[in-house]
């Protein structure tokens, strides 16, 4: 994989990647000022009463709801271009936002459009909504989109509550695409604005193909196509001293995989105990003709990791995340990273260039929970990096009460160095606040999430 090298290189690419990232943005709301202006134009703005207005408002909130959770789906498809250019963190912190406004807006146009049809034929709301599959089937769908998205929400909160397990809690959160794939035929069949055919049918036929195309493109066909192209397989498990497991895969032509060291796959193992679970993990070595991760026990599913065996097939998504020497603006590379936050720097130290100068700080309570410490300490020597480690309890910083640590301290010149941080949440945000304070530019702090 080619690195960029040049810091003006390196400017570009940071340059095209938020270029992409507002492109994204810019064109979601392009797309829903559109699909209004062509509701208008297909003569959508008649409002001589007040149900002609709460009428007209249903439909425009229909439209921008519409955009919102094709925007959703596209974020969360995993499409290399959306990861590339916004990252898959980001991108799923801005799937879950507007998820939720989309959701609400779904509803309130449901609401409208019940209220305002029930007004012209004489019915209350809930006689009106019960009345909506006499329209046709694609009424009963939409129904049943309505009933999705109230579940949906009412077990979002419900799930925030009771602690839920995260698979039971994704097992929920699929049914929104459940009901996304229900509400898309009545905006064709029932909505007057795309109904028409011509431009605004092909427009919105267009915008979901792409949304949904991508979402089943990605996450459904690719993985499959991963594992008949490359057929990975689990090559060697070890346990380390400090309870981590590394998991050696082993695969064909895995170079055509482009993974990059600091990127992260979604795992299912096919082992009887695995194979209902996919799991993000970090390479925790620079990819090469064997991939390999190490994971701590946190949860039922980390914690069987240790327990596969050679030859367990592999299901993945990815290679994901833009954690990555890619993502670089500046010359000096400094990670830091605590507990199993390890696994990114480790794999980025590995891959490093020759002639980079490299600082590595690594947090833990003592050297033996510190996972793949004595990997780190033999590859800093032979990269030349300059490595800390900091040992001890919670002090005021983010080092440890023994041996406190700002970034000032490790970086000369804030302007010309690039912070790559991993770790638990709380710590990394106070390490990247620490950066940004000592003058690191907001582009060359890196910050990779273990949750989402
Ligand atoms: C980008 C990324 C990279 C990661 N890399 C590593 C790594 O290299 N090594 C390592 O040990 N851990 C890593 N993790 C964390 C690891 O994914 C979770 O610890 C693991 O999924 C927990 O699953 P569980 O069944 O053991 O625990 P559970 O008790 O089921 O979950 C514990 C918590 O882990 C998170 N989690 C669980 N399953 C998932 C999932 N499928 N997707 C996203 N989050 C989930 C949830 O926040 C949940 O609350 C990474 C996480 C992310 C998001």
């Amino acid at each position: 994989m080619s690195l960029t090298t040049t810091p003006a290189a390196r400017a570009r690419a940071a340059a095209r990647r938020s270029w992409w990232a507002d492109g994204l943005e810019a064109a979601m709301w392009l797309a829903a000022v559109s699909g209004i202006a062509l509701m208008i134009a297909a003569g959508g703005l008649q409002a001589t009463s007040g149900a002609d207005w709460l009428y007209t408002l249903g439909r425009a909130l229909g439209i921008v709801a519409a955009v919102l959770m094709m925007t959703q789906v596209l974020l969360a498809s995993r499409a290399p271009w959306v990861e590339r250019a916004i990252g898959h963190d980001r991108a799923i912190a801005k799937h879950t936002r507007l998820g939720k406004v989309a959701i609400i807006l779904m509803l309130i146009h449901a609401t409208l459009l019940t209220t305002a049809s029930g007004i012209f034929d004489g019915r209350d709301p809930v006689s009106q909504f019960l009345a909506w599959p006499q329209y046709g089937w694609f009424m009963l769908f939409a129904q049943i989109a309505v009933a999705t998205f109230v579940v949906v929400l009412i077990t979002s909160l419900t799930a925030v509550r009771l602690r839920w397990p995260y698979e039971r809690w994704h097992a929920v959160h699929m049914l929104v695409y459940f009901g996304v794939a229900f509400a898309v035929p009545h905006q064709f069949l029932e909505g007057s604005t795309f109904r028409t055919g011509g431009l605004s049918w092909w427009f919105w036929a267009v915008l979901w193909t792409v949304s949904i195309g991508s979402f089943v493109a990605y996450r459904l066909i690719r993985p499959l196509v991963l594992l008949a192209r490359h057929d990975l397989r689990v090559a060697a498990v070890d346990t380390l001293a400090d309870g981590s497991t590394s998991v050696t895969l082993e695969g064909r032509d895995l170079a055509r995989l482009r993974a990059q060291a600091g990127q992260f796959f979604l795992w299912r193992f096919l082992s009887p105990q695995l194979r209902t679970q996919s799991h993000p993990y970090s390479l925790s070595a620079a990819p090469g003709d064997r991939l390999r991760i190490t994971v701590k026990p946190s949860g039922t599913g980390s914690s069987a990791v240790r327990s596969l065996t050679p030859g367990t097939r592999v299901l993945v998504e990815g290679p994901l995340g833009v954690f990555t020497h890619g993502s670089r603006t500046a010359s000096h590379l400094v990670l830091v990273c605590a507990g199993i936050g390890v696994t990114p720097v480790r794999s980025m130290l590995e891959a490093a260039q020759e002639g980079d100068t490299i600082t590595v700080v690594v947090r833990a309570r003592s050297r033996e929970e510190a996972p793949l410490l004595d990997e780190l300490e033999a590859l800093a020597a032979e990269r030349g990096a300059d490595l800390h480690v900091l040992l001890g309890h919670r002090g005021d910083t983010w080092g440890t009460r023994e041996q406190p640590a700002l970034i000032k301290d490790f970086v000369d010149d804030p302007r010309g160095a690039d912070v790559y941080i991993c770790g638990p949440r709380a710590w990394a945000l106070s390490v990247e606040a620490d950066a940004l304070a000592a003058g690191v530019p907001r582009d060359s702090v890196h910050r990779e999430e273990f949750g989402w």
